[in-house]
């Protein structure tokens, strides 16, 4: 046994197993040419953040797109940082959006995939294998420096151009092995270090396939691999559970671009071959300042729980997550508007590489042309499931009678042109309130040339001929009945032409039919709901108005 070899035992007596063993645990997977893997691999240490979300869209649609396969592992080595509920806070947050794993966690103590454990904290023995195998070839050191120790380093580098423990500054880097064993003995603890073998003269080149073409200085420093409990820190862990989980693309924050040189040579001095990289930048939002991050702290719409309690449905959110994800999706949806989202040709090259711009607005106005292709029942359904969660008045006023909620969620729906009133579940209450006695808000206000005097009229003739059994032409005649005998004239263009020989046209008669029965002036198909309401609610809401006018006329 060389001093190495004798190294690697001193430090991991309990490490039995082999690079080879794993090697085979997790052979290359079995996938049709061009197949992409790819993974998302958040820590648990809080909410699932939109930002999250879009990169774990864009991991799984470049995994889709080439039939491979898309997984989650999670990474929970700092477990100062772990918080309740972590796991179950990721799993729920994708899976409310549809973005479920090929494999990996799919619930608390739940995983599944033939390359696990797929949480970093399962681990340890692998990571330490790979550990060992590196200091038997001479390639990691163990290093006992200590913290105090470390900030004096770090005080003494405040003018270097390069910071860190390397060259001079390793102090740990050519201890014999009977000064190791001695430390050892002495019951010091340890770090697991690289001996890096970079070069401060030269410059690695990779492609990022987001930001194209980066060149950098090579790794020099000879970074943790281990920390003294033995657990990996990032680096370390990323290099070995890609490589075991035969990923083929790391898709990732762009806060991780600075340590691409350290990760391959991490991949390098263990023998694996690269992963491609495709950097994330952060989703941004403008504000009276300009454009910043969108924020976790100032930004409730950071947190993709903001969705689900206002009732954004997962259509919506995903839908509109590909149009910032990729330029070119728009256009597609334009040539494809039935398609699935998982059929559209993602392309990681056409991500922003300055970051994608969040907008409430464009969200708001995505998430509405998707509700208006929907189904009534499935409005209905989505909604009332929403509803018993966050709107109980929503859900209690549905229970009374789900037929004719679901009748009036198909006011002016399933047609060429749906309305797009609706851009979450939580419009639905204003939305449809005055369908309902118990939350319906008399408002009397008029608009165009409705006046209190005409609406008297109107009224009182209205009352006479209303009849619920009507068609729709029916109904529409007699509005245009109504007119003459007021003083309007039941043809717009010809009020245009002569508007002074006119009181108002057939608009202003409805409108002044719709405030009455609605206490709106802009309403869905006003006959529609005028069958729904019922004769004794018509005539009671026109009694009333007629009576608020007489006394305002
Ligand atoms: N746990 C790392 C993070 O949350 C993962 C980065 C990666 O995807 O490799 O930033």
């Amino acid at each position: 046994m060389n001093d190495y070899e004798k190294l690697a035992e001193l430090l991991f007596p309990q490490i039995t197993k082999t690079t080879e063993y794993y090697e085979e645990l997790y052979p290359k997977r079995n996938l049709p040419e061009g197949a992409r893997v790819s993974r998302f691999a958040p820590s648990p240490t809080g909410y699932l953040h939109f930002g999250g979300l879009y990169a774990a869209t864009a991991a799984k649609l470049n995994c889709t797109a080439t039939n491979g396969i898309f997984f989650l592992r999670i990474e929970d080595t700092d477990k100062k940082r772990e918080i309740e509920d972590g796991v179950s806070a990721i799993v729920d947050g994708l899976e409310a959006f549809g973005i479920t794993p090929d494999e990996g966690v799919m619930g608390f103590e739940n995983e599944v995939g033939e390359y696990g454990p797929y949480t970093q904290s399962k681990r340890a023995e692998i990571y330490q294998t790979f550990a060992k195998s590196l200091v038997k070839q001479g390639l990691a050191y163990p290093c006992f420096c200590s913290a105090e120790e470390l900030d004096e380093i770090r005080a003494k580098q405040e003018k270097e151009d390069i910071k860190g423990y390397y060259g001079e500054y390793a102090k740990c880097r050519n201890l014999s092995y009977d000064e190791i064993k001695a430390n050892i003995e002495n019951g010091m603890t340890w770090t697991l270090r690289l001996k890096s073998p970079g070069d401060v003269t030269k410059k690695i080149t990779f492609e990022d396939m987001i930001k194209g073409k980066i060149e950098m200085p090579e790794n020099v420093i000879d970074v943790v691999l281990l920390k003294t409990d033995g657990i990996p820190t990032y680096h370390f862990a990323h290099a070995v559970d890609d490589h075991l989980m035969r990923t083929t693309h790391v898709i990732r924050g762009d806060e991780w671009i600075a340590s691409v040189p350290l990760h391959i040579q991490l991949f390098k001095v263990l023998g694996f071959k690269p992963v491609k990289y495709a950097h994330i930048a952060p989703i941004m939002k403008e504000d009276e300042c300009g454009k910043r991050k969108l924020s976790k702290r100032k930004d409730p719409e950071a947190a993709v729980s903001y969705y689900v309690e206002q009732g954004f449905p997962k259509e919506s959110v995903s839908e509109y997550i590909l149009t910032i994800l990729n330029s070119n999706f728009e256009d597609w949806r334009r040539a494809n508007k039935d398609a699935d989202l998982s059929t559209f040709p993602f392309n990681l090259k056409k991500m922003s590489v300055s970051g994608a711009l969040f907008d409430m607005v464009k969200l708001t106005d995505v998430s509405k042309n998707v509700i208006s292709t929907m189904k009534a029942e499935k409005v209905f359904e989505l909604s009332y499931e929403w509803a018993k969660s966050y709107n109980k008045q929503l859900a209690s006023l549905y229970e009374k009678d789900t037929a004719y909620a679901t009748a009036i969620l198909n006011i002016d729906r399933e047609n060429k042109k749906p309305r797009k009133d609706l851009a979450k579940w939580s419009d639905i209450l204003d939305y449809i309130s005055y369908m309902y006695d118990e939350t319906f808000v008399p408002c009397y206000e008029l608009c165009g040339n409705a006046t209190k005097e005409l609406a008297v009229d109107v009224i009182e003739k209205y009352i006479d001929v209303v009849n619920l059994n009507d068609d729709k032409d029916q109904w529409f005649t007699r509005m245009k009945d109504i007119c003459e005998p007021v003083g309007c004239t039941p043809n717009v263009k010809e009020f245009k032409k002569n508007p002074d020989d006119f009181r108002g046209h057939v608009g202003d008669v409805s409108t002044i039919v719709r405030v009455a029965l609605t206490g709106r002036t802009n309403t869905p198909d006003l006959y529609t709901i005028t069958s729904l309401l019922g004769e004794e609610k018509v005539k009671e809401r026109l009694e009333k108005a007629l009576k608020y006018y007489k006394e305002e006329a």
